[in-house]
């Protein structure tokens, strides 16, 4: 039973974010697996005060802590550093900087010996020895610094049902896939990355590390006296993610939710295979596509339209990139290279054409948005995909990410912009009888980039005749990234060549100046 209030708990979870019984919410799916396997779940939502930590008493197993779906200095941070406000409107709601470290110190103060677990995209992205944009400093394993039993990376649900178990049965936490814990010795399956106290001050080490990391290994990092171990991912296939999504989930939002817009949203996979060097969502939920069956995604439509509040509208059909649905390889439990450029990978869409024409003609149905971003260079392999989305799958504007047009810039982002005018000519050709627009992002201040290249963008956005620049995103070194380490080192990780990087604000601010007095001078 999940409750938010109450006594005498398995497992209480202490989260940065609102609560939501949703399927796109990570404590939301968390919660829902636990309780599936009769654990009792108790949540907190951003506790700061000592009646809060203690309002559910001690958990029978442990407290699982977690910043949410972001991690929390992006959260509370512009890429320049600024203080981002409250604003419950934007979803822009209080969270303490550094929340998982903040929640665990106040646990560790209240209730000394209970178990630990860390997770969520701030744990998850912090496993390893990382660059910290904010502190401007490389720190160690988020592991060390929150006191946890276990730090769980990636998607968590056969990790933390594992965990569970064993806690339950009072065994230990060792060897657990998908998960890292600090252990005295390791065995010689480990790759050994370089040592903490090297890449703190060598930038050749620091990307030496960024090169080993992978999801689909052993890894350890030696610290001191120990090692932080990291144990490989664990498989999920289509059955498990089919279980997953079919729980009952009630869709239930709090008011301040960052998901209202998404009540009815579908997820159809997991992973993506872009491999851009800028996200890290690879070294989280991995580089290899688990789709769900049509006939359980086709399932949850049909109860959606069930549901007292639904006006007949999907919000979304995707994933993390809506067109790499049913672009699973049967070779990806074993294979470490890249799907995107490999010839085995089926690029037809057949599967995603399939799905969506299904999803459409579901009773009760009006219409499915795909809101999603799609990768335009595979949609090129279909044209019949490009007008299925025009005909039917956009809500006024489609969003796309060239991110830049200088080829320097690209090649370092790990993107291919070759097919971007064949898109839109596919695009405007589909869309001639109606009033739908693209929408593009673009990003700025990537390693790479400079004051030359981004007047190269200005000068070709104008030369295209691109009116709908959505937004021009300034580049964030999150932590774990190639980007990231470009940042930092100033080495490309996956060549160790020297790269140009722009670190001072000044000059940040005047790549932002060039590209928005050219937008305003275009609405004049
Ligand atoms: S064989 Fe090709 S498509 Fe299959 S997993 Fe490997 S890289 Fe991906």
């Amino acid at each position: 039973m999940i409750k938010k209030t109450g006594s005498n708990f398995d497992i209480i979870i202490i989260t940065g974010e609102y609560y939501d019984d949703h399927p796109l919410s990570p404590v939301g799916i968390i919660a829902r697996v636990l309780d599936a396997k009769g654990y009792s779940v108790g949540i907190i939502e951003k506790p700061e005060t000592k009646e809060q930590f203690v309002s559910l008493g001690e958990p029978n197993l442990c407290f699982c802590v977690t910043a949410g779906s972001m991690d929390s200095m992006l959260h509370n941070y512009t890429p320049m550093k600024r203080k981002r406000k409250d604003d419950p409107y934007n979803h822009v709601t209080k969270m303490p900087n550094r929340a998982v470290l903040f929640y665990c110190n106040k646990i560790k103060q209240y209730f000394k010996s209970t178990p630990m677990v860390i997770g969520g995209i701030e744990a998850s992205l912090r496993r390893f020895a990382h660059y910290d944009y904010w502190d401007n400093k490389v720190r160690r394993s988020i592991l060390y610094d929150s006191r946890a039993n276990i730090l769980v990376y990636g998607n968590g649900e056969k990790q933390i049902l594992e965990i569970a178990e064993r806690l339950k049965q009072r065994k230990d936490l060792i060897g657990i896939k998908g998960t890292c814990i600090i252990k005295r010795e390791i065995d010689e399956t480990v790759t050994v990355l370089p040592r903490m106290k090297e890449v703190k001050d060598d930038v050749k080490k620091f990307a030496l590390m960024q090169k080993e990391f992978c999801i689909y290994k052993n890894l350890a990092q030696e610290y001191e006296n120990n090692y932080l171990l990291q144990y490989q991912y664990p498989t999920y296939k289509t059955r498990d993610l089919d279980w997953i999504y079919s729980l009952p989930f009630t869709r239930k939002m709090h008011p301040q939710s960052s998901l209202k817009m998404a009540k009815f949203s579908v997820v159809t996979h997991r992973g993506c295979i872009g491999n851009c060097n800028f996200c890290s969502l690879s070294l989280h939920q991995g580089e290899k596509i688990i789709s769900r069956s049509e006939e359980n995604i086709l399932d949850e439509i049909r109860k959606i339209t069930k549901h007292p509040a639904f006006k007949g509208y999907i919000d979304d059909l995707g994933g993390p990139t809506a067109n790499m649905y049913g672009m699973d390889c049967e070779l990806k439990n074993s294979c470490t290279n890249h799907c995107l450029t490999c010839k085995n990978l089926d690029k037809s869409h057949d599967r995603l054409l399939d799905l969506l024409k299904k999803a459409r003609k579901i009773p009760g149905v009006k219409k499915i948005f795909v809101r999603s971003g799609i990768r335009y260079d595979l949609a090129c392999h279909n044209p019949e995909y490009i007008k299925e989305m025009v005909d039917h799958h956009i809500s006024g504007t489609l969003k796309i990410a060239p991110e830049h047009f200088s080829s320097k810039v690209t090649e370092l982002m790990n993107k291919d912009n070759a097919s971007f005018d064949t898109f839109i000519s596919y695009f405007n050709q589909f869309n001639k009888h109606k009033k739908q627009d693209l929408r593009y992002y673009f990003m700025i201040g990537h390693p790479g980039d400079n004051i030359q290249e981004v007047r190269l963008l200005r000068d070709l956005i104008n030369k295209k005749g691109l009116v709908n620049i959505n937004h021009f995103q300034l580049f964030t070194p999150t932590p774990m990234t190639n980007s990231t380490c470009m940042y930092w080192t100033g080495l490309n990780p996956l060549t160790m060549k020297p790269v140009e990087t722009i670190c001072d604000y000044k000059t940040k601010k005047k790549l932002k100046r060039i590209l928005l007095n050219n937008k305003r001078k275009r609405r004049t």
